[in-house]
């Protein structure tokens, strides 16, 4: 019989046999189903079956019953597969079994059911026990009933489990094939007393009600919540429904010849050829995956069934050469004849990644384009960092939130000033704040790693810390820090007092007790020097060999470049050290930081400006020196002042308590009074949206002043020792081009004077950064005022949704991503629907009004994996970002060039907005 797959939907059988699917049919019929029908096609032995479509399941959740279409289809099939496997279901003669299993397009390990043994009666026990003996027909039919029971009728499964450890206890045996068939028998009707009590149900004695009572109970675990779970993590949409594949069992506990095996084509933790896998004796597959009993390594099965291990050398070649990519293959040995059961493209650790997509290429069967598809930046990013050697939980005293990856051991400290103290007597210190502010910039830098109990991902101390590569661990809940009496009280109530070791785990965001062994990345190593100028890497590690490989296609492939964030000279030479071609952001007032805050202070307080001003110049001309001098012959991008004042300024409220308690003692002190006057008069209520940026540099223009001739200074004295310094200046925070055109005109008075003091030529072009919505939406006018746009994505998304990015992680962006309002954290990863069609509409109208007009982006989205790619769609020149994400910048930005069109649009893009799933 032939079944007709056929374009249209409405028409489309709901049941397919394996004879006439292929794996391009995965939407319809699962990954499991479509590449069982492709073994078949490539004449493996695979046992009959048929797949029960994705359409079904999907018409089962809408309808709340099974389409009336399935029945007749599935009757049909079932009376087909008897045919094939020359056996009829519930025939007391020679029965047909049958496993139920589930199958989504994305493979969902585990997490939905599966039925095995389907078709075991009473009647058929017997016919089994006289064919093939009383041991395994009564273990089948125990199985049977214990999974039926578990998975249709919902018992819970410690009742069955509670009764195999006594009888295994009661036959003194360690595992179950220990039992005899006396005991299985009992244990069958022992569990078959537990479904009627526990539902009310026995299992029924029809083989056909089984099947579809267990076809029904595999669609229902799509909506599990262990499946809803792990689609929410893994991005897999809930709509799609799973596949049923109805197989022909094969027995892999028919005695001593049989067993069951799982198998990869390589490695899939390290990526180094050759099959890898584990095999049990007399078990079915679950024994093997569960872990129940010690299995064997692969090549002890060369031994045991030398025939059956050749032929599955042979057929994981066959599929490995099919798929040009590593498989994992479940298989099945039946007396002494291999069968295979599954296959897919394996999963695998991030390093076999690299290192097999490389291998593959050497084999011939991608070429490096391909290779360059099948890795991903979040990959790189986690060979980069270092880990602890062997981190269990039990020493876990806290989790919070994953905020800076690496993994640091250190002494807590509970204050800033500790932390600078004993950092610079050499000590590694973690700092565990309540929270962090600009005030604990300089204890942030002292120590190895942040602790904080509150904020969230994109809070001062994550964005800090990742900036400077420190590992950080946020929003700590109900860990309390009592800065005066130098200790903390974690959740689990387990005090640390100052100088206790803890270490900090900020890609899980686990902090465990004590001090835990350190393995540093030796990928981190080569990539952090590939783009020193003259560095050759000749490593012998060909995992290290491989992401090198791989990033230098990227390289080749990008049309995006790649700059850095940096504002020291150490900073500048890491991000050329990753392969940063250039500074595409250099946060001035980030120089002003620590002891130097107090200049911003006095610019805004003091009367007398001149002395400031001259301090700032000088500082700005050594820093940049320092930058320039490492990004030699390459951009660096000088953003003007853009300090939000709160950072800066003392805290009005406590200045405010000082001053009074001087009143009541008598004693006033007349500059604090002046101070506190001064404070008030700059105090906002929300200084994120206040004097910052251009604003500012309008009020009081001589920080321009300032600042461009330092930029001057610095570029003619690297120019004097013979360098080649290319500097760009950045005006922040533009609303209106009339900000625009007052800074551009001040910016070239500057750049005037010192060109005619010196008599030289100077010129520096002036560029606008795109970060609130009225500087994108009137891009024409600033672009005909500009030679580049930086796109701030940090204020544009915070001014495009009206949410403050300082408390964005702790507050309700949380729960909104919890139950589905939003799915990504649009601080972390760029809203394209929203953010991004500002930044296309900035794009069409600045470079209609300006050819020419250079294109970057420099907010944190600039190191998000998905938001590079959607940066290189929109055709941007370059992004900028934090040093050590520079290399994940540049893997994305070549997989944008290679990936098929649109691949970086989210999904929010492609059908926002994403509502709240159905229950
Ligand atoms: C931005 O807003 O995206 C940006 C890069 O500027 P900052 O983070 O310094 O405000
Ligand atoms: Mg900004």
């Amino acid at each position: 019989m032939t079944t007709v797959v056929s374009a249209e939907p409405d028409v489309q059988p709901l049941v397919v046999p394996f004879g006439e699917g292929d794996r391009s049919m995965a939407d319809l019929l699962g990954g499991k189903g479509a590449n069982l029908a492709e073994m078949t096609r490539l004449g493996l032995p695979v046992p009959h079956g048929f797949v029960i479509t994705t359409e079904a399941c999907r018409d089962y959740l809408r309808l709340g019953h099974p389409p009336v279409r399935l029945e007749p289809q599935l009757v049909e099939q079932i009376a087909v597969l008897e045919h094939v496997a020359g056996r009829r279901l519930g025939d007391p003669t020679d029965p047909l079994l049958v496993s139920v299993r589930s199958g989504a397009r994305s493979s969902m390990p585990g997490m939905m059911e599966t039925v095995l043994n389907v078709g075991m009666t009473d009647a058929v026990v017997e016919a089994l026990a006289t064919r093939r003996g009383p041991r395994f027909a009564w273990d089948c039919y125990r199985r049977l009933v214990q999974m039926y029971g578990r998975t249709v009728l919902g018992v819970d499964e410690g009742r069955f489990e509670e009764r195999l450890a006594r009888a295994r206890e009661r036959s003194g045996v360690a595992d179950d094939t220990g039992l005899d068939a006396h005991t299985l028998r009992g244990l069958t009707l022992d569990f078959r007393r537990i479904l009627v009590e526990e539902s009310g149900e026995d299992l029924p004695q029809d083989p056909q009600e089984q099947v579809r009572r267990a076809v029904v109970a595999v669609f229902d675990s799509w909506n599990g919540q262990r499946a809803r779970r792990y689609r929410a993590h893994e991005g897999i949409p809930d709509d799609l429904g799973t596949a049923v594949s109805v197989v022909e069992m094969v027995y892999g506990n028919a005695g001593a010849r049989s067993g069951s095996g799982v198998c990869f084509t390589r490695d899939p933790a390290g990526g180094a050829p050759g099959i890898y896998g584990d095999y049990l004796a007399n078990a079915q597959g679950e024994d093997v995956v569960n872990g129940s009993r010690a299995t064997l390594a692969l090549s002890g099965l060369a031994d045991l069934e030398p025939e059956c291990y050749e032929g599955l050398l042979r057929h994981v070649h066959t599929l490995e050469n099919h798929y040009g990519d590593m498989c994992d293959v479940e298989f099945t040995i039946e007396e002494g004849h291999l069968w295979i059961l599954q296959t897919r493209v394996g999963k695998r650790s991030a390093a076999a990644a690299f290192r097999i997509a490389c291998d593959l290429v050497d084999e011939g069967h991608i070429d490096m384009d391909e290779a360059l598809r099948r890795v991903t930046g979040p990959q790189l990013q986690s060979l980069l960092h270092p880990r602890f050697r062997a981190a269990t939980d039990d020493d876990v005293i806290a989790t919070g939130l994953p905020a800076s990856p690496g993994a640091a051991v250190g002494e807590a400290v509970f204050d800033s000033g500790t932390a600078e103290a004993w950092g610079a007597a050499g000590r590694a210190v973690v700092l565990v704040r309540p929270e962090t502010s600009a005030d604990d910039v300089g204890g942030m830098l002292a120590s190895v790693a942040v602790v904080t109990a509150r904020g969230g991902l994109t809070s001062h101390a994550a964005v800090v810390a990742r900036g400077v590569g420190r590992t950080c661990v946020t929003g700590v809940e109900g860990l309390e820090v009592d800065v005066e009496n130098g200790q903390a009280r974690w959740p689990g109530g387990f005090v640390l007092v100052r100088g206790d070791i803890i270490s900090v785990d900020g890609s899980s965001g686990q902090i465990h007790r004590g001090r835990l062994e350190v393995q540093p990345s030796q990928v981190a190593e080569a990539v952090g020097h590939a783009g020193d100028p003259g560095h050759v890497e000749h490593s012998a590690d060909p995992l290290v060999r491989a992401v090198l490989r791989v990033l230098a296609h990227a390289d080749l492939r990008r049309t995006l470049g790649v700059r850095a964030n940096a504002e020291t000279g150490p900073d500048a030479v890491s991000a050329r050290g990753h392969g940063a071609a250039g500074i595409g952001l250099c946060r001035t007032e980030h120089m002003l930081l620590g002891a130097r805050r107090v200049l911003v202070e006095r610019l805004l307080t003091s009367h007398d400006r001149g002395p400031t001003l001259e301090a700032i110049q000088k500082i700005t001309c050594d820093e940049l020196t320092g930058v320039m001098e490492a990004m030699d012959g390459l951009p660096v991008v000088v953003r003007l002042l853009d300090p939000p004042l709160h950072e800066f300024l003392p805290d009005l409220v406590e200045l405010s308590v000082r001053v009074a308690v001087d009143e009541v003692a008598g004693h006033v002190d007349p500059e604090l009074v002046e101070q506190l006057a001064a404070v008030r008069r700059w105090h906002e209520t929300n200084p994120m949206l206040g004097l910052r940026g251009v604003r500012l540099l309008s009020v009081l223009p001589e920080i321009i002043d300032a600042q461009v001739r330092g930029l001057c200074e610095a570029i003619l004295a690297l120019r004097a020792r013979g360098l080649s310094p290319v500097a760009e200046v950045l005006v922040p925070l533009v609303a209106d081009v009339a900000e625009l055109e007052a800074a551009r005109a001040r910016i070239a008075a500057a750049v005037a004077f010192v060109a005619a003091a010196h008599e030289v030529d100077l010129d520096l072009p002036v560029g606008v950064m795109i970060e609130l919505p009225r500087a994108a939406l009137t891009a024409g006018a600033l672009a005909r005022a500009a030679t580049f746009f930086s796109f701030g994505t940090n204020d544009l998304t915070q001014t495009t949704w009206g949410i403050s990015r300082d408390d964005a992680e702790g507050s309700f962006l949380s729960e909104y991503r919890s139950c589905g309002l939003v799915r990504d954290d649009p601080f972390e990863t760029l809203d394209q629907v929203g953010v991004g069609r500002l930044v296309q509409c900035a794009i069409a109208e600045g470079r209609a009004a300006r050819p020419a007009l250079g294109l970057g982006a420099c907010g944190e989205h600039a190191g998000d994996p998905a938001s590079v790619r959607y940066f290189a769609d929109c055709g941007l020149d370059y992004v900028s970002c934090s040093p050590p994400r520079v290399p994940v910048a540049r893997l994305e930005a070549g997989r944008a060039a290679v990936l098929p069109a649109g691949s970086a649009q989210s999904a929010g893009a492609r059908s926002a907005p994403v509502g709240v799933p159905t229950q």
